[in-house]
């Protein structure tokens, strides 16, 4: 039986994905473009691994040599609930509060393809959450599921940016769905919340400044020219998405349970950070996106926001 959008669509639907979008396997051009330049800025700051595999993130046949079309699918993760902003504790971003995404995500992604294969046995696809070299933020433009806010994460019209991104190239042809239209209009709220600068043009982040790179990828130290300006982030940073008209307006509550914080994991006092074990540290986050700090970054975030804590300058706070 032909595979059609439709039936993607409810199957997906059905798995939990809130959004599901189609486009052709073209060859990236102006995002490639764009990704060039970042890299030749050195906005990647560490994280080395955006530099390889540049041809595969180009031209997904490199992956999938039958390549016809892109599925892109997007999952809401928003919770009702907001950091406190207790000074002696550090935030957590709203993504990692629950069971990591990618745990989620991936099995629902095999289950998809599973299904779809049953209706059609030549169907063929490789699945991909924000991991391996594929561009899913061009892709879910391309494919009409939101725009690039100027803060560079997708923004959809129905749920706002709190929201998961998958990729799947398939050997099949589907009906295409047409880029949106972009709304951030004359808005700069992301752009003057950011206390660190890290939004440096329309649509462009530096890693080197942004509190959600130097927190989490980040293996460093954090640069002195920081202190005082975290906001009482310590894992992540989600100002530029707090401040987003489109989030205050269209934030609803994501269907999965296990997105849910976990107890404690909002914001976490900064003393017990620091009297941790690596036990205590594993049995807490073994299947948490915050284990991607490790034990050890998340105590050098702990230590850096306790070193500068009297430190008042917080823009965070003037915009929210
Ligand atoms: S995540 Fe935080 S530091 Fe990074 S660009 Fe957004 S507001 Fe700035
Ligand atoms: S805050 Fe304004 S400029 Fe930034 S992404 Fe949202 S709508 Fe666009």
């Amino acid at each position: 039986m032909p595979i059609t959008k439709e039936i993607v669509t409810e199957e997906a639907k059905r798995l939990g994905f809130d959004i599901a979008g189609f486009t052709k396997a073209d060859l990236l051009d102006y995002e490639f473009q764009a990704l060039e330049n970042w890299l030749w800025q050195n906005y990647n700051s560490g994280m080395i691994y955006m530099e390889r595999n540049l041809e595969k993130r180009r031209d997904v046949k490199q992956i999938l040599p039958e390549a016809k079309s892109i599925i892109s699918l997007g999952m809401n993760y928003y919770t009702d609930v907001q950091h406190q902003g207790n000074i002696s504790s550090g935030k957590i971003s709203r993504y990692a509060w629950g069971k990591d995404y990618h745990l989620i995500i991936w099995e629902k992604l095999d289950e998809l393809i599973g299904s779809l294969k049953k209706l059609d046995v030549t169907f063929d696809a490789k699945s991909f959450v924000d991991t391996g070299p594929v561009m899913d933020k061009a892709w879910a433009v391309r494919a009409g599921i939101g725009w690039m806010g100027k803060h560079s994460n997708i923004i959809n019209r129905q749920l706002g940016s709190w929201i998961f991104l998958a990729t799947l190239i398939t050997n099949y042809d589907f009906d295409f769905n047409e880029p949106i239209q972009n709304y951030c209009g004359n808005c700069t709220k992301c752009i003057d919340a950011c206390p660190t600068n890290a939004i440096v043009e329309d649509y462009v982040v530096d890693s080197n400044k942004c509190i959600s790179y130097l927190t989490i990828e980040n293996k460093g130290e954090i640069p002195v020219e920081f202190e005082g300006k975290f906001n009482g982030w310590m894992f992540g940073c989600d100002i530029c998405q707090d401040v987003c008209p489109w989030n205050k307006k269209f934030a609803t509550e994501a269907a999965n349970q296990d997105f849910q914080p976990r107890k404690g994991n909002v914001e976490i006092n900064l003393e017990e950070v620091l009297n941790m074990s690596q036990d205590e540290f594993d049995e807490r986050f073994f299947d948490s996106p915050v284990s991607r700090a490790k034990l050890k970054g998340l105590k050098r975030n702990a230590e850096f926001l306790l070193r500068t804590i009297n430190i008042p300058e917080s823009k965070d706070e003037e915009h929210s």
